[in-house]
């Protein structure tokens, strides 16, 4: 047994408790860092978000300055707006500054790209301003136009002044040219130069209104085959001058010749300006600076883009992993959960639900009285509690069903074994005896008139007699012997392997040891008992039998007050027959099927017969004669005692009030059942029929026993008083066998005592039977009453009895029950003068 286990419900409370703690801890712990890291994430997010929205932003600013330009470009003072562009460039620069925040996750360093960025935004900016200034500055603008403004009208100017100051000398007159052709030369080579210039700014004028590079380049050629007829012209000029007498010619010509190779010259730089890229310097810086700015930009742009997308898909995969680890828990916390519960289902089955199984199988085993081990304590206190309670009620069950099983088999008063357990120890008997093929006896015993202590002293004085009488006996029984008490004062006492002879010897003891007084409240109460004795095999082989036999054999002894009785076949009536009897004697009794004999009375001083004891007499089919003791018996057993004493009385009188018709005057005797005592109409019946047959009642005598008016004195008085207000002879059959008082004989109303016949029958040789006789008579006498002696078989106890002054006879000697007729044969007889002779009689 474990000391105090705990209980079931704090171990569930504080694991779960504990459990859930733990479980309260992972999961918050868990849950923050998966909360914290989602903020961090959708931050970055936003924050990556954000970034390339100020990329995208600059990408459109930078398409918007790319077309700003391109409008300023076109048309610089209209549509042109520097402000705006420099506004975009600014706000760009702005958008670049915002990238560098770094972000929170990832920590990868924008700062370098947003330099990187403003960098070359300023230069940009820069470059812009610079184009901007190019493009309103037309020689910045067009060079070639530049050069040639600025180098060429010189040379220009110099050989339209040199070839004037020629013609202006032949002009007038200061040379007279010997050749013809100089003038007309001059004049040509005049034009022709004109018409290089021209060509020249037709070329130009080409250069920024056709874009197309052939035109121009005819163009060109075209200057340069003007310049190569000026040059023919000019070398012609010079040879022509040479014969002339001009003193400035030759200088002229010179300074001529001069300027125009350096015009051309100019012309050749000009030309390759402008049939170069960089004829128009806007678009050359726009070429050369500002786009592969902007590309360089953009690229950075590009590879910003990249590190954001990369810094998206780390932190994608950082959601992921989040979400993984978010997953992880969840299918962890559903993990533990299941264990926990399975964990709780394995403890419950094994400290809740095995247990109760068991106690479950204990009460199924108590409820159909198997064997159960004892049950082992569970290591939990509920449980253990439960145990412990029906281990409890088991005990508390086991001791009550012993004190039931005690109660089932015993007699409560006297603690004996009772008819119950007598019958299973009378079948064990029957089966060892048959086995071991030897005898037993079975012994009934009744307790003479134990019915009037009961009354006389009462019901605790009775129990207090029951006990002692138990003692007493017990302590003559051996061990194995069985004594058990019936009910009331009917015993009954099994003698395993005792014979005949030994049975009777320790009924004789029994008897014997009843006998000694028993003090009870101060009183020696005397009391007797009447033994049936029945005996395996002989008597019976089954224990209702035996008992039945036994109970036979009481009576018989109890009838014929021999103390003990063995059984004899003859005078059992089996039960079967007892059963058709009670039936035959209902049916005789209906159908007035009996008859009365009569037993004369005689006058002690003269002999004469005053009167006649009326007898029943019952003649069965079957069985012949069944004796009136029998008879009344089972009357009173069925209930049709009163109706059969109604008879009794009814033919009884009717023969009385015959005989007197006839001369005889003699009265009538009826002996009562107890149980007439209790017949409330049974004065008036009998009133109505001394009526009927005309009968003075002081003929008729009822005869009642002495314990039959012991049993309710109260009713006896009553129906006793009535009785004799009616003037009937109320007499006290079988006095000395009840334990009247004298107190009480003085109260009822009888008027005469008739000693029972045991005492008149062992008169001659039993001294105690004779005093009892005597003091009867003397008693009687002292009280007033008339005393009769019945049961005078002989004639010395007729002279004994009629010495000791008792007033009259019955019995065999003087006169046996028979028909009335013989009565009336014998009364003559007797009332014949000289009858008086008592030695004549019979
Ligand atoms: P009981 O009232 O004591 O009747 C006398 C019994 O003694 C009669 O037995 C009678 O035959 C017998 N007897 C008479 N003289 C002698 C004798 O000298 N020696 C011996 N040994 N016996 C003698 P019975 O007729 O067998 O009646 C037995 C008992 O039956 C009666 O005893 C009485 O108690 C009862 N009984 C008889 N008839 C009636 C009846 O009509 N009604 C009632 N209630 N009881 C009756
Ligand atoms: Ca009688
Ligand atoms: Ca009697």
């Amino acid at each position: 047994m474990s000391q105090n286990p705990p209980s079931l419900r704090t171990r569930y409370f504080t694991t779960t408790v504990v459990l859930g703690l733990i479980a309260l801890v992972v999961v918050s712990f868990f849950y923050r860092d998966a909360v914290v890291t989602k903020n961090s994430v959708t931050t970055t997010y936003e924050i990556i978000q954000n970034k390339k929205k100020s990329l995208d932003k600059i990408r459109l600013n930078l398409l918007k300055v790319y077309l700003n330009i391109d409008l300023f470009l076109l048309d610089p003072l209209s549509k042109g707006n520097p402000d705006a562009i420099n506004d975009l460039i600014v706000d760009s620069a702005g958008h670049a500054e915002s990238i560098a925040t770094p972000a929170r996750i990832t920590q990868t360093d924008y700062s370098h790209q947003s330099k990187l960025l403003n960098n070359h935004f300023q230069q940009l900016q820069r470059q812009i301003e610079d184009l901007e200034q190019a493009r309103l500055d037309i020689t910045r603008q067009y060079p070639g136009l530049a050069v040639s403004a600025i180098e060429m009208p010189i040379s220009q100017n110099s050989v339209i002044s040199g070839l004037q100051i020629l013609i202006d000398e032949i002009e007038s007159g200061d040379l007279q040219p010997e050749s013809e052709q100089l003038y007309p030369l001059l004049l040509k080579t005049y034009s022709l130069w004109i018409s290089e210039i021209s060509q020249m700014r037709i070329y130009l004028a080409n250069r920024l209104a056709s874009f197309s590079e052939q035109i121009l380049k005819s163009q060109g050629n075209s200057v340069r085959e003007l310049k190569d007829q000026v040059d023919t012209n000019i070398s012609l000029i010079e040879e022509l001058y040479q014969q002339e007498d001009s003193f400035e010619a030759s200088s002229v010509i010179k300074d001529i010749k001069h300027h125009t190779s350096r015009w051309y010259d100019v012309f050749l730089d000009v030309r390759e300006i402008s049939e170069s890229g960089a004829w128009r310097s806007d678009t050359h810086m726009l070429q050369t600076r500002i786009i592969p700015l902007i590309e360089s930009i953009i690229s950075i742009l590009n590879q910003t883009n990249d590190f954001l997308e990369q810094d998206h898909s780390r932190l994608s995969e950082k959601l992921k992993n989040n979400n993984e680890n978010l997953s992880i828990l969840v299918v962890s916390i559903i993990l533990a959960f299941t264990i926990f519960i399975a964990g709780i289902i394995y403890s419950l089955d094994k400290i809740v639900f095995g247990p109760i199984s068991n106690v479950t199988r204990a009460l199924l085993s108590k409820a159909h009285d198997f064997n159960q081990p004892r049950l082992e304590f569970s290591n939990s206190k509920e449980i253990g509690n439960l145990i412990r309670a029906f281990q409890r009620m088991d005990d508390e069950v086991t001791q009550r069903q012993k004190d039931l099983e005690h109660q089932a088999m015993h007699d409560h008063l006297t603690g004996l074994p009772n008819r119950f357990m007598l019958n299973q120890r009378i079948e064990y008997q029957i089966l060892s005896s048959e086995r071991d093929n030897n005898n037993f006896s079975l012994l009934l015993m009744d307790l003479d008139h134990f019915k009037d202590i009961n009354d006389t002293l009462g019901h605790d004085a009775g129990d207090i007699l029951l006990n002692e009488v138990s003692k007493r006996i017990q302590d003559l029984l051996r061990k194995s012997d069985t004594f058990a008490r019936l009910g009331g004062d009917e015993f009954c006492i099994l003698l395993p392997g005792t014979e005949r002879n030994n049975s009777d010897l320790i009924a004789r003891e029994i008897i014997e040891t009843i006998r000694q007084p028993f003090p009870i409240y101060s009183h020696n109460v005397n009391i007797g008992a009447s033994i049936g004795i029945a005996s395996y095999p002989q008597d019976g082989s089954d224990p209702s039998t035996l008992l039945q036999r036994a109970d036979t054999a009481m009576y018989v002894a109890k009838r014929k007050r021999t103390g003990i009785s063995f059984y004899e076949a003859e005078e059992d009536i089996h039960s079967i027959e007892r059963l058709s009897l009670i039936n035959d004697l209902t049916e005789a009794v209906e159908s007035k099927h009996i008859y009365l004999s009569y037993q004369p009375r005689f006058d002690a001083k003269n002999m004469s017969i005053t009167g006649a004891e009326a007898l029943l007499r019952w003649e069965h089919q079957k069985f012949g004669f069944v004796s009136p003791d029998k008879v009344i018996e089972l009357a009173e057993h069925t209930g049709i005692i009163n109706q059969l004493t109604l008879l009794v009385l009814d033919i009884a009188i009717a023969q009385c009030a015959l005989w007197h018709s006839q001369g005889h005057l003699i009265s009538v005797s009826v002996n009562l059942s107890a149980q007439d005592l209790y017949n409330g109409s049974l004065c008036d019946q009998i009133s109505n029929l001394l009526e009927q047959h005309a009968l003075e009642s002081k003929y008729l005598t009822l005869e009642i026993t002495e314990s039959a008016m012991m049993e309710n004195i109260g009713k006896s008085l009553e129906t006793l008083n009535l009785l004799g207000d009616l003037g009937v002879t109320l007499s006290v059959d079988d006095f000395g066998t009840g334990f009247s008082s004298l107190s009480y004989l003085k109260k009822l109303p009888v008027n005469e005592l008739k000693i029972d016949k045991s005492f008149v029958l062992g008169m001659l040789e039993n001294h105690n039977d004779r005093v009892i006789v005597q003091s009867t008579i003397n008693m009687g006498h002292e009280l007033g009453l008339i005393v009769v002696a019945e049961g005078i078989e002989n004639m010395i106890t007729m002279n004994r009895i009629s010495d000791m002054g008792c007033d009259y006879f019955q019995g065999y000697f003087m006169g046996e029950p028979d028909s009335s007729d013989n009565l009336l044969v014998l009364v003559d007889k007797h009332a014949s003068p000289g009858t008086h002779d008592k030695t004549r009689i019979g």
